[in-house]
């Protein structure tokens, strides 16, 4: 038997970091920049205006009033995309709009609601400080900033900024592209008739949902029958596109664990009881250089072990830090006990109510409860150490992706 934090730290040692490669901006969605991406220029690259209005010299309207307005000669107009040539004198103005350049001896942009809107004389109705509406060079990022550093993943509002700086390709850490499989007899495709002592299959699904959660690519293969050469045939056919593999079922004690059958033959994969509920058989190695995990078939626990194991081996591939699942602190709603020397993942539901959280245990915990797991949106993690928690004591409480 050995620790969670034993078999996930044994599991991080053997993952690294994609290689990065280059991506255009919009391949690069979800990645994780490898590099960090300067600007080359600032941003505004120019002063120019923020309003549709007017460009002035402030000094000019300082007397500006609505019973007293002051009237300026409009020597031409200033569109966005004009290369920014222009120039006024005092006493003159020129139409001017948002984005375009501010001419030469301008200072300040007085906005149409302003004026009386006129196209060959304006009457100016309010004064304006110097600066009024202008957008100043740099106001929004320097050159040689760093506007996204590595290890942020690129997400809509990061692809703009990118592109705002001009990048059309980006240095990225790919998502990593996960193959998930599952293997039992007894198992048949959701939306097929089931036959005596068979199920729907469900691991494959909820497990290549959580690949892309935890910001891979899911490939859901299709469902392998308890035959040796069978599971180890679309094992090996799927190492040519898979940066790691998942598997659901055939890793514990029964005659027909096949997993744990072809793969202890292999030497490089290791299968190991973990001092967990639930997930306590657990598999981990390299297929040929290819991290795959071995999760148990039962639901829950193959969806536990998927976080607790796989989720940070995930992030660890995409260059981010392999932390576990964000935690809060909760108050027990109710007692709870815990199995002596095990971690325990208790589902539950977790509630903010007036300043604290609370959580409340689902009333079943068993590993082939689907049900009560779909109704959870946390999991208390409750240490090896703890026994009998009454209400009120604090937990850690692991949020699940929403
Ligand atoms: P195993 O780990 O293969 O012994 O499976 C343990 C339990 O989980 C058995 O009741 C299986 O029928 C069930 N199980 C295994 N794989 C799946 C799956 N992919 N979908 C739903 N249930 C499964
Ligand atoms: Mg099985």
């Amino acid at each position: 038997m050995r620790s969670v934090d034993e078999h996930l730290t044994d599991i991080l040692g053997s993952v690294s970091a994609l290689p990065p490669l280059e991506l255009a901006l919009l391949e690069a969605q979800g990645a994780v920049l490898a590099e960090p991406v300067t600007a080359p220029v600032p941003l505004p690259p120019f002063d120019n205006s923020a309003m549709d209005g007017y460009a002035v010299v402030a000094a000019d309207i300082a007397a500006a009033t609505e019973s007293a307005p002051i009237e300026l000669p409009v020597v031409g107009d200033i569109l966005a995309g004009d290369p920014g040539v222009s120039a006024i004198r005092p006493g003159l103005t020129a139409r001017i709009m948002t984005g375009a350049p501010l001419p030469a001896g301008a200072d300040a942009v007085i906005p149409v609601e302003w004026t009386d809107g006129g196209a060959a004389v304006v009457r100016v109705a309010r004064p304006a400080p110097p600066g009024n509406y202008i957008r100043r060079a740099g106001e929004d990022v320097l050159a040689g900033q760093v506007v996204a550093a590595e290890g942020t993943r690129l997400g809509a509002a990061q692809l703009g900024m990118l592109a705002a700086v001009g990048r059309a390709r980006v240095p990225v850490r790919p998502r990593p592209r996960v193959v998930v499989v599952s293997t039992g007899s007894e198992l048949r495709e959701p939306g097929e008739a089931l036959g005596p002592g068979q199920i729907w299959e469900s691991n494959s699904y909820m497990l290549t949902a959580a690949v892309a959660e935890a910001g891979g690519v899911g490939y859901r293969q299709s469902t392998v029958e308890d035959e040796p050469a069978k599971v180890l045939d679309v094992l090996r056919d799927q190492l040519v596109r898979a940066d790691a593999i998942v598997t659901s079922g055939g890793v514990s004690m029964g005659t027909r664990d096949v997993v744990k059958e072809v793969l202890s033959g292999t030497g490089t994969v290791e299968f190991h009881k973990v001092r967990m509920r639930p997930g306590k058989p657990q598999g981990f190695g390299l297929l040929d250089g290819t991290p795959i995990f071995t999760l148990p078939g039962n639901p829950v626990s193959a969806y536990i072990s998927f976080q607790v194991f796989v989720r940070p081996a995930l992030r660890a591939m995409q260059g981010l830090p392999a932390e576990p699942m964000p935690t809060v602190s909760a108050v027990l709603a109710e007692d709870v006990k815990s199995p002596a020397g095990l971690r325990h993942y208790v589902r539950g539901r977790l509630a903010f109510n007036r300043g604290f959280y609370t959580v409340t245990p689902a009333d079943v915990q068993g590993s082939h409860q689907l049900g009560s797991l779909s109704a959870a949106n946390a999991l208390i993690a409750l240490p090896e150490d703890a026994e009998a928690l009454p209400a009120g004591t604090h937990v850690e409480v692991m949020r699940l992706p929403s």
